[in-house]
């Protein structure tokens, strides 16, 4: 309703004109003005649902939040505020709102939340017969991947590529580049999309493709939500696994544990799942090791010498129940070429369900004691192979090594599984050698409030901006993922050499800056 969306930017324009360095003004003035019209909202509870994401350290308060029924409702929006450049309202994609620094906030602007939208998940299986067809879904953008993996796995079907955590939505993760264990084998969940439609900044709706419109396709991919917004997402699947075969072996030296993590990411005819971390305490063995009840023995071991490192390796086998294939014996070759710390060797065989779905346990837990709801001050980096050690001995210089809680994950990738088209943003290659090894490091901590007060809080991001910092030089020469830089001159330089690429991919695709303006990539005055 075109009355309806000239009050809309005539109440957000207030909003903004009255803009306090107290947030709490503009609120006020809007709860005292409130309105909830055409799936437009600025009631307090949907605002400040907005305004919260997973990290709890950023908390912007929209002017209004949109719940759309069809993507030409998202069009509709966007072509009237990019028509509309004096207006300076931005919008934000609220997927599952599982960032962590308030990327999917719009502060006076308007969230979209993407779960209004229909669910919509469609299995394609190719028929009998079908030279080089293979099986997809098609899914709307603000589906969660644990509703694809529920409905792909009643046609035995499932994803490749996943995150550790599923309760994420599909045009969250594809907006960045969605990683796991699976990664070494098929590449990001980005590299695992066949087409997508998007409503673009400037409110066109665009199926995309590699053959269709390819440039807005690959900006999309890992482009931060600035290019559009994804409805819909083809994704490729395979055959589901009945069962896992999932394994965790330790160490205690660092180069023996990323060696042998090295060897593995080189056997994708064999695994299927590569990850791992490190064990500073009790805390980092998390409580996924319910499926390893027997690991007590190692946590013996653990508790002889607190202010000792360990490492972990986790990987897996699918286990397909065909009689060609033994996944106990294709493990215990695996382990015979590996040099842990013997006899901590786990294993466990869970349905594949449960082995996607780990972190869902770890959840219940923690909201069990209380603790899920609390700052998560994370930091995810990539790091090329040459760095690693250099940058693992920064982290662990840089930590409390008793009090650290939450898990720090640690495995290797390979670069060549990704699409340079995309917009996601990997180390750059290093003058000595092309290499193709890239460690992900996500140092995932909780800072639970009773332990950790505001200060305590501050001194952490602190520490950690330090880390990012020396770790983006060239020594180490990482790059954030998921990341939060402080201005528009740190992001140029996050992107290096892509930067040109993503700045022009902006101007064709959101030229007026509507777009996602949580990331902070562009000063837009919006
Ligand atoms: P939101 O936080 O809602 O949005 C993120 C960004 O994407 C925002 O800029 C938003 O505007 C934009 N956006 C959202 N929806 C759309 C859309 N439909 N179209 C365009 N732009 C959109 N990541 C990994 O790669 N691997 C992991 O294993 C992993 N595990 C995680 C575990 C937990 C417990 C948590 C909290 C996060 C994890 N993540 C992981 C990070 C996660 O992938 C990202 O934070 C992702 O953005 C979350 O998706 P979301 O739907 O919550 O996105």
């Amino acid at each position: 309703n075109p009355l309806h969306l000239l009050l809309l930017l005539a109440m957000c324009s207030l909003c903004r004109f009255i803009q306090s360095p107290m947030e709490t003004v503009s609120l006020n003035y809007l709860k005292a003005t409130s309105f909830d019209f055409d799936g437009f909202s600025n009631l307090q509870e949907s605002t400040s649902t907005a305004s919260l994401d997973f990290g709890r350290l950023v908390f912007n308060f929209p002017c209004a939040v949109f719940r759309p029924k069809t993507p030409d409702d998202i069009a509709t929006l966007l072509r009237f505020l990019s028509a509309s450049p004096s207006s300076k309202i931005s919008v934000a994609a609220r997927g599952a709102g599982h960032s962590i620094h308030g990327q999917a906030q719009a502060r006076d602007g308007i969230v979209v939340e993407m779960d209004s939208l229909p669910s919509s998940i469609t299995i394609h299986k190719p028929m009998d017969g079908e030279e080089g067809g293979f099986s997809y879904a098609d899914v709307s953008g603000g589906a969660l991947w644990v509703e694809l993996l529920e409905e792909s796995l009643k046609h035995r079907l499932a994803p490749r590529s996943w995150t550790d955590y599923l309760y994420l939505s599909i045009g969250g993760t594809l907006s960045n580049a969605g990683i796991s264990g699976q990664t070494f084998k098929y590449g990001p969940q980005i590299s695992n999309v066949l087409q997508l439609e998007v409503v673009t900044g400037k409110g066109e709706i665009v199926t995309c493709s590699p053959a269709k419109a390819p440039e807005l396709f690959y900006a999309v991919l890992g482009g931060l939500g600035q290019f559009g917004i994804i409805t819909r997402a083809r994704i490729v699947l395979q055959n589901a696994p009945q069962q896992v075969k999932w394994v965790r072996a330790f160490y205690d030296n660092f180069q023996t544990f990323s060696e042998d993590q090295e060897l593995l990411i080189s056997m994708p005819d064999t695994l299927d799942y590569i990850e791992g971390f490190i064990v500073l305490n009790e805390n980092s063995l998390h409580s996924s090791s319910m499926a390893f009840p027997s690991q007590l023995d190692f946590i013996s071991e653990l508790r002889k010498d607190p202010s000792k490192v360990y490492y972990c390796i986790e990987f897996a086998v699918y286990d397909y129940r065909t009689e060609k294939f033994s996944t106990e014996q294709a493990v215990e070759e695996v382990a015979r070429k590996l040099r842990f710390l013997r006899p901590f060797i786990y294993s466990a065989k869970v349905s594949y369900y449960d082995f996607l779905n780990r972190v869902r346990m770890e959840e219940m837990s923690l909201r069990e004691k209380g603790v899920w709801d609390v700052p998560h001050p994370w930091l995810n980096m990539f790091v090329p192979k040459y760095g690693i050690h250099e940058f693992k001995n920064l982290l662990l210089r840089s930590i409390s090594h008793q009090q650290f809680e939450g898990p720090i994950l640690i495995y290797p990738l390979l670069k060549d599984k990704w699409d340079m088209n995309s917009s996601a943003v990997l180390p750059e290659a290093s003058t000595s050698a092309a290499e193709s090894v890239v460690y992900v490091v996500g140092v995932l901590q909780s800072a639970n409030p009773s332990l950790c007060g505001s200060a305590c809080l501050i001194e952490l991001l602190g520490r950690q901006r330090q880390l990012a910092q020396a770790a983006g030089g060239s020594q180490i020469g990482a790059k954030q993922y998921l990341g939060h830089q402080p201005s528009p001159s740190h992001w140029r330089k996050h992107f290096g050499g892509g930067w040109e690429r993503f700045a022009d991919r902006k101007w064709r695709f959101d030229p007026a800056c509507v777009l996602a303006p949580g990331q902070g990539i562009f000063a837009s005055g919006r």
